[in-house]
């Protein structure tokens, strides 16, 4: 007798696969349903009510990060798992750009590269009147975002493109107020690829670690050859560890016809 029917019941078990089973073998369907989530860790809400200011936005969150250590048993989302690093490293660092991005227009935002969420998915929680799109190259990665949209019920303004930004970012693909990208390439491929896709007067907002002094003089430049303003850097708005900065670029005005250039050709022609 089959007890994982999808019409569920007392004997239905959270979904997810065995550890140890090899790509060969079949896998358990990963959970797309609330219900089917393994249970919390021990202190995970604590750990988010202590980096989420606004209560509404508490339990969405803390889905959110169910969804993700349960997906990330099977494929690769974060290497944080630890409850309190993950608010503080993944949410709370997500959210550090919320108040700048309130601050101008925020009608929509697309984030590169969203990955296991971040930060695209908090800053869509916090800023509950934006349209989001999350685009992911990798496929599974994507397949877990929507289904975390889905489970959500926030489909209908979170949009997920299961694909690469450079198609986004060509003509007569969406232009919006504000792109996010966090730990996704160099700041020049970044202003190369945001610059398009942003409306004049929208924004760039890049979380960067490290001594970027080298990465900020090339995006400097691809910045004035795409009609954007000069980078500028803003210390991380909220209290974290991660070191992030923020680093935004205004499109002032329009790319030149034929950017973003092919990533090979970026590779061969950098900034
Ligand atoms: N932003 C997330 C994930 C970072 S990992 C975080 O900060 O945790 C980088 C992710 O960007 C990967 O999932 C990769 O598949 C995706 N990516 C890289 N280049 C991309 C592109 N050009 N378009 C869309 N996704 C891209």
């Amino acid at each position: 007798m089959r007890t994982n029917d999808v019409g569920g019941g007392a004997l239905r078990r959270p979904r997810v696969p065995a550890a140890g089973t090899g790509d060969d073998r079949p896998r358990a369907p990963l959970p797309s349903r609330v219900e089917d989530l393994p249970p919390p860790p021990d202190g995970l809400a604590e750990a988010l009510g202590a980096v989420v200011a606004e209560p509404a936005q508490r339990a969405p969150i803390i889905l959110h990060a169910r969804f993700l250590l349960a997906w990330n048993a099977a494929i690769n989302l974060t290497a944080i798992t630890d409850p309190v690093a993950l608010a503080r490293l993944h949410v709370a660092d997500s959210l550090a750009a919320v108040d700048l991005v309130a601050a101008g227009p925020h009608a929509d935002l697309l984030d590169i590269g969203s990955g296991g969420g971040f930060p695209g998915l908090p800053l869509a929680l916090a800023l509950p009147a934006t349209r989001v799109v999350l685009v992911e190259a990798t496929a599974k990665k994507a397949r877990f975002l929507a289904a975390l949209v889905g489970a959500l019920g926030l489909a209908d303004r979170i949009a997920v493109r299961p694909e690469r930004a450079e198609a986004l970012a060509a003509p007569g693909g969406p232009r919006v107020d504000v792109v996010t990208a966090r730990a996704v390439g160099a700041l020049a491929d970044l202003v190369e690829l945001a610059l398009p896709l942003l409306r004049p007067g929208g924004r760039l907002v890049a979380w960067k670690r490290g001594d970027i002094a080298t990465e900020l003089s090339a995006a400097a430049r691809a910045a004035a050859a795409l009609g954007g303003a000069p980078p500028v850097v803003v210390p991380a708005g909220r209290p974290g560890p991660s070191g992030h900065v923020l680093v935004i670029v205004e499109r002032r005005g329009d790319p030149p016809p034929g950017y973003p250039r092919d990533p090979a050709l970026r590779r061969h022609r950098p900034w």
